[in-house]
């Protein structure tokens, strides 16, 4: 079922979700269904599957040189949504990139998606490769959300790349976009930020997931932003539990956003990592009765792999 489906039959109650990253290449999938087990008794109707870039590994050669390669070192998304699929019953929801893709290997992800019944799916660009200044879109991929969102807008009206190539059923699922109260981290400013997001929602978006925000009144006001600007769909905040002191430098870093002083100083005078986690998901708790107060259509939750503080923070709340 769509997301946008899900939302409407819960007729204003707000629903849990989580997003999982894919293991790493050969890592055992039982170590990530022992993290959504205890997750299922709060019946999250999607779960989110990450995609991860390639990347570039050096490997060492006999005569001393290097041999660069392209690697994907956290692959499976499309075959992990399926096993959830199978497994949960649930809606599993890949996440779909420009970068690493052409189009034509966007166009062959979604024809699997509609063989194994995928419902719906997130539209992102990715972030640039680790060697890269900035984002350079692959050959033949694209270069903005926007201009994927389109294509799969497309296949939703049964127009595949090859206009020669006939599709009998039009495709037919959602489409999540990402969303960032705090501005993404190359905008030049908030409001050409949403103006961005407005032209994915005109393309075909039907639901924004935001990044992480730790100030709910970030929250507010980017969507009183959004709909101002003619935003009407579903925005569903994204929650992350602080978990260890470290995530004080790594989280503004990697998501570019704001601790509020008051989170930082707690996190701060506590003893050890396990009374960084109580203060972590004590904030999160807090993050998400007032924005369940607020009528939020679902609570998602970055899981990042690890299911006891979203469980305890999921027991608090729902
Ligand atoms: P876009 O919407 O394309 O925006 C990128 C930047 O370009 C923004 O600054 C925007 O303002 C600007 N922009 C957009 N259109 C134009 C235009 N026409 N001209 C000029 N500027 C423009 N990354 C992964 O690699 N894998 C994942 O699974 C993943 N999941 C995510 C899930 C969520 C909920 C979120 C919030 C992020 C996720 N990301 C993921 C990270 C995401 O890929 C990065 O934040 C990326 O840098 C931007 O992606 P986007 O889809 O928001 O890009």
């Amino acid at each position: 079922m769509k997301i946008t489906d899900h939302i409407a039959n819960a007729e204003g109650k707000t629903l849990f979700s989580f997003e999982i990253v894919t293991p790493e290449k050969g890592k055992d999938i039982q170590k990530l269904y022992d993290n959504i087990d205890p997750l299922m008794e709060f019946n999250p109707p999607f779960i989110d599957v990450t995609t991860s870039r390639e990347e570039f590994i050096d490997i060492p050669k006999e005569n001393g040189l290097f041999e660069r390669r392209k690697v994907r070192n956290r692959p499976g998304t499309i075959g992990i949504c399926a096993a959830l699929k199978g497994k949960y019953n649930i809606d599993p929801v890949p996440h779909v990139l420009c970068g690493g893709f052409s189009k034509e290997e966007t166009e062959y992800m979604m024809v699997d998606c509609q063989y194994l019944g995928i419902d719906n799916v997130m539209a992102l660009r990715g972030d640039k490769m680790k060697h890269e200044p900035y984002f350079t879109p692959s050959v033949g991929g694209h270069a903005y959300a926007e201009n994927l969102v389109e294509q799969l807008s497309d296949l939703r009206k049964g127009h595949f790349l090859d206009p020669n190539m006939e599709m009998e059923f039009p495709m037919n699922f959602s489409v999540g976009v990402a969303g960032y109260p705090e501005k993404h981290y190359e905008a030049p400013s908030l409001s050409r930020d949403l103006q961005a997001l407005k032209r994915k929602v005109d393309a075909g978006a039907d639901y924004v997931v935001t990044q992480m925000f730790f100030d709910n009144k970030k929250y507010f006001e980017f969507v009183d932003a959004a709909r101002s600007l003619g935003i009407t769909i579903p925005i569903i905040p994204g929650i992350k539990p602080v978990a260890v002191k470290r995530h004080l430098d790594i989280l503004p870093q990697v998501f570019h956003l704001d601790i509020p002083e008051e989170l930082v100083t707690e996190i701060e005078s506590a003893k050890d990592n396990k009374a960084v986690k109580q203060v972590g998901v004590e904030w999160a708790i807090n993050q998400s009765k007032e924005l369940m107060a607020a009528g939020v259509p679902v609570l998602h939750f970055y899981s990042m792999g690890k299911a006891d503080n979203i469980k305890r923070i999921a027991e608090a709340v729902f």
